[in-house]
């Protein structure tokens, strides 16, 4: 049997954040196109060297992108909409990833169940002639340092229309396609290439089996082109279509062994011996080190099973979900630092694990990474009283004290079309150095404490006087809505360079649990009274809920999810009473990422759904009948889970809405919403200033779908990466329009 190793993609943003620095400086004219590719290139070749001295054996390459490689794949393609032709070359690609004056950009959303943003093709009859130059040159440039062992990424045809918008019926969709990807797989097996890794994560969807006559088609037909398939799936089980997936012409097939029932279809079923299976037996989505007594029983038991199928021993997806190198964080206690796994070591366990299997001595190895487990887990004791909070829950403190038809009269009175923002203001770079100064010790706290509200106090007063009716304080003291919660809360852990890409140049440090977590003193209570002692009008209390948390964090795998929440849920339970012990009349506990959480298949929605919004109802429950408590939700579709969102009892939502076309304001009345709903009215995504005129057509959308009374006017997300000569304008002319519609109505 032979047993080698592979990867799935690799992060891509520099282990310095090359990217984001080059990108940036590219969009405000400082840095050449040139130096921009040159940038690019250099993290890219940096990632494959890494992966070649390790000792992978198929390194999947052509991954990295200048903004998302969904993107990549529709400029190739030519699936240009009309609207971006009149741009060429970097300027249109950018106009497409983040708009332009008058010309709104590809609608962005999550990439299956991870914080990763992609953009959505839009397929019209007309495509432009396809292009793969800069694809066939990085896979040239790749097979210089990588040889044979460097396996191109291609986004499969099948999940690209899965996750598009297509003006024409699939068929038609797949014969325009087609064509392309042919030519596509020949321009690569001229170059010598061995095989090519096909992305097919659409297998895992919950509609994957109605699309089995497509895959014949497309893989019936790009089997033709001789070049060897490697057909990836991850972030689940086929479920279903397994039996005829495993049948498809293809050489080899990786399954993700990290989630869902993989294992248990390739016992039921077997898999060809004449394919190679790709085990994705290495978490590509958590950051922990391998548990190696958990993991080789699953590899042996598959060679068992499949005596004399080649294997190869992988990660479970792409590792752009994971940061570069766990041993970098210093500052991080070594009890955690041992048994955390970052890419680096992630290639390092791929490797430990494929001598393993193919029957090398590791003993010693095994016992170093158990006794490192043993260590953590002294280090990390568990905390008895949230332990015993937990038990002892009832179903009252899930539930507010009054329904909320009965208590909405007690709660502040607004005018008509309330408006609001959702959080955060500009995190200009005077902010931004505040903290940075702050946390070098060179600022005292109460140094650090005056200049925040100094922010503050600016921004209240600036929005007294643009009139907006729920005042925010701005979050000038939080570099991210989860991480500063995290950072109060023991059982998180920060990394310093721990970061990945959420869309674009947009990266985050997702918090690490790694213990039970508890609060132990008021975390907002401060900034939310200097606030709310400014001015006369409402001040919203601002916390990211627990689901969200959860979300983006990487989560412990020795406790349930579901716990996980609970215990964060707890935390903000207890500071939602002390916002409301200190004034505040509205509290706004963001979940933004509480639909991204839904499994894959829809079957197992609502085991998730049911103790996701237990989690949040066990926050903001505590909340007297007067408190008004809203939610916030971004870049997703709720027709769906309506009835769970009504579930949450929040008496208001602002939901992101922009960017799709009011379709999620239709769904939210279709579905029969009725609480309040704040539908964004312009996309914060963009630099472009909003016109009066753009906000009141958006805003009479609103209108004509739901009453009056439950209307409210925000834009569709916080405003922190906007400048203020964005903001300024755009709150005003929301402003303006709401005082129009008020006069109209
Ligand atoms: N309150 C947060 C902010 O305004 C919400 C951000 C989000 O939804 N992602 O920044
Ligand atoms: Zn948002």
């Amino acid at each position: 049997m032979q047993i080698q190793t592979a990867t799935l993609g690799y992060p891509r943003i520099g282990k310095n954040r090359e990217v984001k620095k080059a990108l940036e400086a590219f969009w405000s004219g400082k840095l050449e196109a040139e130096s921009l590719r040159q940038t690019i290139h250099k993290v890219e070749e940096s990632n494959w060297k890494t992966q070649l001295e390790v000792g992978i054996e198929r390194i999947g390459i052509g991954d990295t992108t200048l903004y998302d490689h969904v993107l990549d794949w529709i400029f190739r393609f030519g699936l240009i909409p009309q609207r971006f032709q009149q741009f060429s070359g970097l300027e249109r690609y950018f106009a497409m990833a983040r708009g332009q004056e008058g010309t709104p950009a590809l609608e962005m959303t999550k990439w299956f169940d991870t914080n990763y943003h992609y953009l959505v093709p839009e397929i019209a009859t007309d495509i432009l002639p396809a292009d793969f130059s800069d694809f066939i040159e990085t896979v040239s440039r790749a097979q210089n340092i990588l040889g044979k062992k460097a396996v191109p990424i291609v986004l499969g045809p099948c999940t690209l229309l899965r996750l598009s918008k297509v003006e024409l019926n699939i068929d038609e969709a797949v014969s325009k396609l087609l064509p392309l990807y042919v030519n596509l797989l020949t321009e690569l097996n001229n170059l010598g290439i061995a095989e090519v890794q096909i992305h097919e994560p659409a297998l895992v969807l919950g509609d994957a089996n109605s699309w089995k006559e497509h895959f014949q088609t497309v893989y019936n037909s790009l089997c033709t082109v001789g070049i060897p398939l490697h057909l990836v799936t991850y972030f689940d089980d086929l479920g279903e279509t397994y039996p005829w997936v495993i049948d498809l012409p293809v050489a080899a097939i990786s399954l993700d062994l990290t989630r869902g029932r993989n294992l248990e279809l390739i016992k039921t079923h077997g898999f060809p011996q004449n394919k190679r299976l790709g085990v994705g037996v290495i978490d590509a989505r958590n950051i922990w080190q391998v548990r190696p007594e958990k993991v080789i029983p699953v590899l042996q038991e598959i060679v068992e099973s499949l005596y004399g199928t080649s294997l190869d021993i992988q990660p479970s997806a792409s590792l752009q979900f994971v940061p570069y190198d766990a041993k970098r964080e210093k500052r991080l206690p070594s009890q955690l630092r041992n048994v955390l796994s970052f890419a680096e070591q992630k290639l390092q366990e791929v490797v430990f694990l494929a001598r393993t299997v193919k029957g090398d001595n590791t003993k010693t190895e095994q016992e170093f990474i158990e006794s490192t487990w043993s260590t953590f887990e002294e280090f990390s004791p568990a905390n008895q009283s949230i332990q015993e909070r937990l038990k002892t829950l009832k179903i009252d403190d899930f539930q507010r004290s009054l329904s909320y038809g009965l208590r909405l009269d007690s709660q502040i009175s607004l005018p008509q079309f309330p408006t609001t923002t959702i959080g955060s203001f500009p995190q200009t770079s005077e902010v931004r150095q505040l903290r940075v100064q702050y946390k070098r010790g060179e600022l005292s706290q109460s140094e650090y404490e005056a200049a925040i509200d100094a922010q503050i106090a600016d921004s209240i007063k600036l929005q007294e006087e643009l009139g907006l009716d729920v005042l925010v304080h701005g979050e000038f003291e939080r570099t991210d809505m989860v991480e500063f919660f995290g950072q109060q809360l023991p059982g998180f852990a920060f990394t310093e360079n721990g970061w990945v890409q959420s869309y674009g140049s947009r990266y985050v440090r997702p918090p690490i649990i790694y213990g039970d977590v508890v609060r132990t003193t008021p975390m907002t209570v401060r900034e939310f009274k200097v606030a709310q002692s400014l001015t006369q009008k409402p001040v919203k209390g601002m916390l990211t809920g627990p689901v969200t948390i959860l979300n983006w964090s990487y989560p412990r795998t020795d406790i349930s999810r579901q716990e996980q929440a609970f215990q964060i849920a707890l935390a903000l339970r207890d500071e939602v009473r002390d916002l409301e012990a200190a004034g505040a009349k509205v509290i706004q506990v963001d979940e933004p990422a509480l639909r991204e959480g839904l499994p894959l298949k829809p079957q197992r929605w609502s085991e998730y759904l049911s103790w996701a919004v237990d989690a949040f109802r066990l926050a903001t429950a505590v909340a007297q009948p007067q408190t008004q408590i809203h939610t916030h939700m971004c870049y997703c579709e709720f027709g769906d889970i309506i009835k769970d969102i009504e579930r949450l009892d929040a008496d208001v939502i602002s939901i992101e809405n922009s960017r799709s076309n009011n379709q999620t304001l239709r769904e939210i009345t279709e579905g029969g919403y009725s609480h309040q709903v704040g539908n964004g009215v312009y996309d914060i995504h963009s630099p472009v200033v909003p016109t009066t005129e753009q906000i009141l057509q958006q805003l009479r959308t609103g209108v004509a779908n739901l009453p009056v009374k439950q209307i409210w006017v925000n834009p569709d997300c916080g405003l922190k990466t906007r400048r203020w000569s964005e903001v300024i304008p755009a709150l005003k002319n929301m402003v303006e329009a709401a005082q129009k519609l008020r006069q109209e109505a």
